[in-house]
């Protein structure tokens, strides 16, 4: 069982009322990789510049990540800068530098043809829709976004959000593309696009499953008393949801049970809310299964409640 992800790979310079980080490891397919590859094998499609460091790649290898499409092209990596507010769910960003993504075309290593899973990390629109058509197999695909390719790129977007199975973006994106202040009657817009699956990540507050078949399903976070910086949290939500469902098996009919897809969600909370923990991918180097295991335990503790209606009140 594989997946395959394209997505940015980039150098973030990062500021929140309490820190300032520069230059560190950023990008959604480095978020993404990491976290996944607890789970499963990743197969990686990025570019980075002649300027990035060795050090990522070393870390890369010691995890089961495949950089066969990983281009190393001479010019700068991508970067990106972002200042948080003190309500952490929203951020400013203060600058984006395509470098070597602005020449990009992905090339597919022949053994990633085989990818089960295929998530497409944010990046251009047209890079994935590339990727879309270079890996036709995949039995789920997903898709993730930003508000820079909403506002630039939405024809192409939209083109992608036709061919793609499960759609992942914030509450304020949904906004954003939908132009809904209801994210229920913009989620239903979405859902003429032909998606089967929408998700809402609504920060720290959580995540929503939409289905086209009426699935319903709100996922708590698991609450952290402080967040360090939250950058990369929605693309190792990503990881934890596609790499759970990496371990599980389809049914007959070849899609997922709706239990399997909201444990997926669960997981994507909790591999989040770790991400959160400290800058950059400095949480996930750490991170084991165990450690998600235990965070699963107490979320349900936190947030079950029975269906035990008092008689006295019929
Ligand atoms: P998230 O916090 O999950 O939204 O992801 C933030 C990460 O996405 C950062 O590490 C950035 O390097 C990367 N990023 C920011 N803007 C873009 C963009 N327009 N396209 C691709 N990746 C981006």
């Amino acid at each position: 069982m594989s997946i395959l992800v394209v997505g940015s790979v980039a150098l973030d310079t990062v500021e929140t009322p309490f820190n300032r980080v520069e230059e560190v490891l950023g990008g959604a397919a480095s978020f993404f990789s990491t976290a996944a590859s607890l789970y499963n094998q990743v197969n990686l499609v990025a570019v980075v510049g002649s300027d990035f460091p060795q050090e990522f790649l070393d870390f890369w290898r010691s995890r089961p990540i495949n950089l066969d499409g990983l281009q190393i092209c001479e010019g700068r990596t991508f970067r990106w800068t972002a200042r948080y507010h003190m309500d952490m769910n929203a951020r400013d960003t203060l600058d984006t530098q395509l470098g070597v993504y602005a020449g990009f075309h992905p090339v597919l290593p022949p053994a990633y043809l085989e990818s089960d899973l295929l998530f497409l990390a944010n990046i251009q629109p047209e890079l994935q829709m590339e990727v879309l058509h270079a890996a036709p197999h995949a039995r789920l695909t997903v898709l993730d976004t930003m508000e820079l390719w909403i506002m630039t790129a939405r024809e192409q977007l939209t083109e992608v959000m036709k061919r793609v199975d499960v759609l992942l973006m914030s509450e304020e994106e949904v906004r954003q593309y939908t132009e809904r202040a209801s994210i229920l009657a913009g989620v239903r817009d979405l859902f003429t696009l032909g998606l089967k699956y929408v998700i809402v990540k609504q920060g720290s507050y959580g995540a929503l499953l939409f289905g086209k078949d009426g699935t319903y399903f709100s996922a708590p976070t698991y609450p952290l008393e402080e967040v360090i910086d939250p950058t990369g949290a929605g693309d190792a939500f990503a990881g934890g949801f596609l790499g759970y469902l990496s371990t599980v098996a389809p049914q007959a009919d070849g899609r997922y049970a709706v239990a399997d897809l909201k444990r997926a969600v669960v997981h994507g909370n909790l591999i989040g809310s770790f991400t959160c923990e400290d800058f950059s991918i400095a949480r996930l180097r750490t991170l084991t299964l165990a450690d998600v295991a235990e965070r699963y335990r107490r979320l349900v503790e936190y947030s079950h409640f029975d269906n035990g209606w008092p008689a006295s009140a019929q």
